[in-house]
């Protein structure tokens, strides 16, 4: 049985469980480490990267979260600052990750708060291919500066990775969860784990 969480310890959780709702799954908030047990699905969302990553720490998040990734039986999707935590390398200063997706990333790298802007992407992948482009909101965003040789690109701006997976591991540099466009999330609930 699917069961689906969004990690709730700060940033932008609720948006990514009404994405859920919307496509008739119950997911639920995950803030301890019992939360995690029996899930198949786990959103890492966006937010500050540093200040995640500590709250993980502190309630001792990692070492089930990575165990149970590693044992095949959760599927993660990283958005934004969640991208940032799943990836392997980020270029330059950067919270410690749990490195389980073949990327390397750069924070902030469109610029500030007020750079933050909404754009159409084109989708790369067939499954996600609806004749329409996606729609990316970046708020202080990352970008993929380089992604490894098992890695799926699904959708690029201006050429350049904004979504990718490699098997059990899902990004975006982007906030899918605040458009009413939910391909990715049930791309992701596709994939099972
Ligand atoms: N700039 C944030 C970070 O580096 C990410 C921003 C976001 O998640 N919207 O953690």
């Amino acid at each position: 049985m699917m069961r689906v969480g969004v990690l709730a310890l700060q940033g932008a959780s609720a948006p990514h469980l009404e994405a859920f709702a919307a496509l008739g799954v119950a997911a639920v908030a995950v803030r301890r480490a019992e939360d995690l047990a029996a899930l198949t699905h786990l959103v890492i969302p966006g937010g500050e990267s540093t200040t995640i990553r500590h709250l993980i720490d502190l309630f001792g998040l990692e070492k089930p979260l990575v165990a149970s990734f590693r044992a095949g039986t959760l599927a993660i999707f990283g958005t934004c600052a969640g991208a940032i935590l799943i990836s392997n390398d980020v270029a330059g200063q950067a919270p410690r990750r749990f490195g389980l997706l073949d990327a390397t990333l750069a924070r902030n790298a469109y610029g500030t708060q007020v750079d933050s802007f909404d754009a159409p992407l084109e989708v790369v992948a067939d499954r996600l291919d609806d004749g329409n482009p996606l729609r990316g909101t970046f708020i202080r965003a990352p970008r993929i500066l380089a992604v490894g040789p098992r890695v799926e690109v699904l959708a690029t701006r201006d050429g350049e990775p904004v979504a990718i997976r490699e098997g059990r591991a899902m990004a975006a540099t982007f906030h899918p969860e605040l458009s009413a466009d939910l391909r990715l999330h049930r791309a992701f609930l596709a994939q099972g784990t």
